[in-house]
């Protein structure tokens, strides 16, 4: 069986409730790689800069292969391969016939981060669907079997659009866990943004920080003791001010502060590590290789990747384990729509160390229909139910990406 194609296509539509409650809109990048017997798999990457340049790029390398040697491809894609470099036979679009390709030869150690490894996040996650789709198994079955059946989503709430309002504040935490939510987060820099004193210091002035809590303190009584709330830093603060805001809330029983100080220092996020009573909890850009740097720098409590910038689902399970040898759990960082969440699930199924897995687009329904599980709704009491069928087991909704194109797209449907 070899790959004959891979499309692309971007979907556009509203996001009522965004960073701050605010309206917006919401962008994603859908793939689907086909193959001359047939099966096809599919796949969601973030619309970001560069990204559709970069599944296309990866499209010319990859028609003519083996659809079942994922991590080779990944593996060359990424890191290059050693000398003697193998050549593949690939299919060549221009000459319209099978040709012999040399691999990609850049070092063996690089480590690209940004557009390269978030198109191929997204085509590492067609290649899983359609493997599994191969083997008629779950793509949790290939990342090493499932230790459960539901999936708990932890919410990502941000913050109310009337900021200063307490009343707006209790409604968004009464709506979530009316909803069925027992994990809620909220975004710090949002929290008090009304309080802000000067927007590129990195500091928290005490009137902010006192906003911050009376705020968050109206979540916690509204919720009660027992569900779980996080708090995102955006990766905002310097370091003395992020201990004072970790020491402040620390009477709300977070469940963790997330990346605390840029991410570009695992030392100055130790140091917060250290000296706050809140677990820490980073990661939602990271690739392998940055978690190992922070994990080796007790930089951590707990690790936050996200299957559309880490590098896809492997990389997540290489990630997963690295973390479980030093017995952190790993929570996962969600900004995808229906197809990424799901497959995030067959990931978080398959590890042991797994905390909660984020959703963001509560209130754009469309978000969670583009693609369609057969009699399976996206959510059930706050959780995400698994199937049994292969691959991803989902379907593209037609009728939804088509409403949803994004101008100047050409619609894929199935093959
Ligand atoms: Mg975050």
């Amino acid at each position: 069986m070899r790959i004959t194609d891979l499309h692309c296509m971007r979907l556009l539509g509203p996001r009522p409730h965004g960073g701050g409650g605010k309206p917006g809109t919401f962008s994603k990048l859908l793939v689907r790689i086909d193959t001359d017997e047939g099966s096809y798999g599919l796949g969601e990457a973030e619309n970001m800069m560069g990204v559709k340049e970069g599944i296309e790029y990866l499209r010319a390398w990859l028609i003519g292969r083996d659809p079942m040697a994922v991590r080779p491809f990944f593996s060359e894609m990424l890191y290059g391969t050693v000398p003697p470099h193998p050549r593949f036979r690939v299919y060549d679009p221009i000459r319209f016939e099978k040709t012999y390709r040399p691999s990609l030869i850049c070092s063996p150690t690089a480590t690209p981060t940004g557009p390269v490894i978030w198109a191929l996040s997204g085509v590492e996650m067609a290649l899983l669907d359609l493997a599994g789709k191969i083997l008629n198994t779950p793509v949790y079955n290939l990342l090493g079997g499932r230790y459960r059946d539901r999936i708990r989503i932890y919410l990502d709430r941000s913050a109310p659009e009337a900021v200063d309002d307490l009343d707006a504040w209790k409604k968004m935490a009464e709506d979530s866990v009316r909803d069925g939510f027992t994990q809620l987060k909220f975004d710090i820099d949002y929290t008090a943004s009304d309080l802000v004193e000067d927007f590129w210091n990195r500091s928290i002035p005490l009137q902010q920080m006192n906003g911050m809590v009376r705020r968050l303190k109206s979540v916690r009584q509204t919720v009660g003791q027992d569900v779980e709330l996080c708090v995102d830093c955006h990766m905002q603060y310097n370091v003395v001010d992020a201990v004072r805001l970790a020491q402040e809330l620390a009477f709300l029983k977070l469940m963790w502060l997330e990346d605390p100080t840029p991410i570009s220092n695992p030392q100055a996020c130790a140091t917060v590590r250290e000296k706050s009573p809140i677990a820490i909890c980073i990661g939602e850009m990271f690739i392998a290789e940055q978690f190992r740097l922070f994990i080796d720098a007790k930089a951590c409590d707990i690790i936050h990747p996200d299957v559309l910038f880490c590098g896809g689902l492997q990389e997540g399970r290489r990630i997963a384990d690295y973390a479980e040898l030093h017995y952190l759990p790993m929570a996962m960082h969600g900004n995808g729509g229906c197809l990424a969440t799901i497959a995030a699930a067959h990931l978080a199924a398959a590890t042991r160390n797994f905390l909660g897995l984020e959703y963001h687009f509560w209130e754009a329904q469309w978000v969670g229909r583009y693609v369609n599980r057969e009699g399976v709704s996206l959510f059930k009491d706050g959780y995400l139910p698994l199937t049994d069928a292969p691959g991803f087991g989902v379907e593209l909704n037609v009728e939804v990406c088509r409403e949803h194109l994004a101008p100047g797209e050409t619609l894929f449907s199935e093959p």
